[in-house]
């Protein structure tokens, strides 16, 4: 059994661990904060310790190669990272790097594209050809796995659902567009919602839960709230869910995939979310599209983007994973 190291890379985290080729198997687990204000050679640094820690417990064990799942945009045919504002790089040969540093062959992809890639492996998209993903946290992330290979586009750049239009004179994004869905949907983006509703004078008991102090509402105070029943918690996370869903059913129309999977911290609002959710994209979306279509949380919470950057070397190199 050959095994592969996957690296998830993150502007707060660094998560490591060595995937057995048929995913049975991950040892190894390590992770330590990316620290990115101490610049690119110590991040760097510590990507490369913590990957010859995580092969060290794997000792024993025969390791083929190495994926890096990084925030983007990247060029995963020379593997050098074009620009990530977190991490402050600018053309970081992030691939060839750690290629060097750990004397094994290595590939590098986007941090989205890992994470829906490892549900699409090992998670809650296991066993179908056509998925496409979202990762909600501080912003929004995406992947498209179409034939059961991550699709790319002309230049990398497939698979940014989170600025995806709905709101067409909306809300300021990030990315200097307007109307973005994750100037609507991201973690911070629902807690900006609901400290504006606050403060035009809706009746909700969400300034308990911050002691008054409104710059500590996030999203998960949010879905605390609306699960102890607070009326205008629940409106937020119904909002949300009807945000989502136009973007989900173009999402479902465009693509046509056999799963719609959503990771990350929103994942916590549950069935407030996923329900409402699920309606609007039914409501929205082409039937024929919508009968197959299962709209799910992740579950592979913290590992999704190891397994995804793993099973992207074994893909791009053994054809397969
Ligand atoms: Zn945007």
């Amino acid at each position: 059994m050959r095994y592969v190291v996957g690296i998830d890379l993150g502007g707060t985290n660094i998560v490591v661990g060595t995937v057995a080729e048929d995913g049975s198997e991950l040892v190894g687990l390590v992770s330590e904060p990316t620290l990115p204000e101490q610049g690119g050679d110590a991040v760097i640094g510590r990507i490369v310790k913590l990957a010859r820690a995580s092969m060290a417990a794997a000792r024993g064990r025969e390791i083929s190669g190495v994926g890096i799942g990084s925030p983007g945009p990247l060029d995963t045919k020379t593997g050098v990272v074009i620009l990530t504002p977190n991490l402050g790089w600018v053309n970081m040969p992030l691939r060839d790097r750690v290629a060097d540093g750990l004397k094994l062959p290595t590939v590098l992809d986007n941090d989205a594209n890992c994470a829906i890639y490892g549900e699409w492996w090992r998670g809650a998209a296991q066993g179908v050809s056509h998925v496409v993903g979202l990762t909600i946290g501080t912003g929004i992330g995406g992947g498209i796995i179409l034939g059961g290979e991550i699709y790319h586009g002309a230049s990398d750049v497939a698979g940014e659902i989170g600025h995806m239009t709905i709101e067409a004179n909306g809300r300021v994004c990030k990315c200097g567009n307007q109307g973005c869905l994750e100037a609507y949907a991201s973690g911070p983006a629902i807690a900006a919602r609901a400290v504006e509703g606050i403060e035009a004078g809706a009746k909700t008991a969400l300034r308990q839960y911050v002691a008054g102090d409104l710059s500590r509402i996030t999203a998960q105070v949010v879905y605390e709230a609306a699960n102890d029943g607070d009326a205008f918690a629940l409106d937020v996370v119904h909002e949300t869910a009807k945000l989502l869903g136009a973007g989900v059913a173009s999402i479902v129309n465009i693509f046509n995939p056999n799963v719609v999977v959503i990771c990350g911290g929103v994942t916590q609002a549950g069935e407030q979310l996923f329900g409402p959710l699920t309606s609007e994209v039914h409501h929205r979306a082409f039937k024929p599209a919508w009968e197959v279509c299962r709209i799910v949380p992740g579950t592979l919470t913290g590992t999704a983007g190891v397994y995804g950057a793993a099973a992207v070397f074994m893909q791009r190199t053994w054809g397969a994973c």
